[in-house]
């Protein structure tokens, strides 16, 4: 039986534990923070492909939203999937993000005032919008925590790692502030902690800074029974009613706004978006998690075997990702190669 250090408790360390385990591998997971990681606990959860960068990168979230179906089944209660309102942008702008997504296969459906009006009547403002029936959300921490108790993993909570081993070109192991442990191989999911483990190895991992902060409100009585993706940014409320907003109107950009600006301000600011959609509702802010979103440079993921003994696994959008990824890892461990979706993803590109 092959035993398997995993370093970061979060969704992808969390995902990849899971699917290692039902491999046949004895895990070890070590996390400094604890269990439900450090993104992985700010998350909005959205799980959706019709954010992508390129046909490659729709392709491998829309592969790993029907890994999300799949995983709940198995792993029931963190995943909900009302489909998602779209209505960014209008006129030509929305007809063609709409015919771009249906000729890759992604259902689609161009919505009018009307019916706009009837599903969504406390909505202001908008008359036409596209839903996308198949995107849904993840309760991120929850699922995290769900994962690694089902693994079977021995979990090392607190300590963190300072180094990994290497002796003849193979990674064997990790140094701790507790002392060491050695395994036949390390999958290195430490999200925006990964640069600074692999610098020591002499491996260059670049990443964009990418603060986020999540808005939570107070429960409130239902306005929405889908996710909201417009001007005011993405929203949407949770089974107990919260709201859940990220403090930015663009996708994964708030890097200016959050450097600038205090939490209060960004959840003030987030709050007089939503009213301008939603006039006088009244929205009590409970708290607002911060976390640096881990994003590699070129805004893909990276998952590779840079080095015998060493998986590395770092992304965003890693709440969609993370059951397609620790499928790919426990591939990578029992097999030494994965699904070629992920073919593209090596951390060789940045090496140059
Ligand atoms: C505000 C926000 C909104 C987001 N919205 C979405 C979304 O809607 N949809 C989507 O798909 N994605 C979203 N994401 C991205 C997604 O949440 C992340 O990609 C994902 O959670 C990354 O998981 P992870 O396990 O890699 O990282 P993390 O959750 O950060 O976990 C890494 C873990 O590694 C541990 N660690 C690091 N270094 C060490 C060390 N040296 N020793 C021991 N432990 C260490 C940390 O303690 C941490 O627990 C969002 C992220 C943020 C912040």
């Amino acid at each position: 039986m092959k035993h398997v250090i995993v370093i970061g408790a979060g969704l992808i360390g969390a995902a990849a534990a899971y699917s290692l385990g039902r491999s046949g591998c004895r895990v070890t997971m070590i996390d400094a923070a604890g269990a439900g990681g450090l993104a992985s606990r700010a998350s909005f959860g959205w799980l959706n492909a019709s954010f992508h960068l390129d046909v490659p990168h729709f392709h491998l979230r829309h592969a790993a939203m029907q890994a999300h179906v799949a995983l709940s089944q198995e792993v029931p209660d963190f995943h909900d999937w009302p489909g998602c309102l779209w209505f960014e942008e209008t006129g030509p702008q929305a007809q063609s993000f709409a015919e771009g997504l249906a000729h890759l296969g992604y259902p689609t459906a161009r919505i009018d005032a009307s019916s706009i009006r009837a599903r969504w009547p406390l909505l202001t403002g908008v008359d036409e919008a596209v839903f996308l029936p198949g995107e849904g959300a993840v309760e991120t921490p929850g699922l995290a925590m769900a994962l690694c108790q089902r693994s079977g993993a021995e979990v090392w909570f607190g300590p963190r790692v300072r180094a990994l081993i290497e002796r003849g070109g193979r990674i064997i192991g990790v140094e701790t502030g507790e002392g060491r442990v050695q395994a036949d191989a390390v999958v290195l999911c430490a999200g925006v902690g990964t640069p600074e483990l692999i610098a020591g190895l002499g491996l260059r991992l670049p990443m964009l800074p990418r603060p986020g902060a999540m808005v939570v409100t107070r429960p409130t009585a239902r306005i929405t029974d889908t996710l909201l993706c417009g001007p005011m940014g993405e929203m949407r409320q949770t089974r107990e009613g919260r709201i859940l907003l990220p403090t930015s109107p663009g996708h994964q950009g708030d890097s200016a706004e959050a450097l600038t600006q205090t939490p209060g301000d960004l959840a003030r600011a987030a709050l007089d978006r939503v009213r301008l959609f939603f006039p006088g509702l009244a929205l009590e802010v409970e708290q607002i998690l911060t976390a640096a979103r881990p994003v590699p440079a070129d805004g893909l993921p990276v998952l590779s075997n840079p080095l015998p003994g060493l998986i590395v696994a770092v992304m965003h959008s890693g709440a969609t990702l993370a059951p397609l990824a620790g499928q790919a890892v426990a591939d990578l461990v029992t097999n030494g190669h994965c699904d070629p979706v992920w073919d593209r993803h090596s951390l060789d590109r940045f090496q140059k």
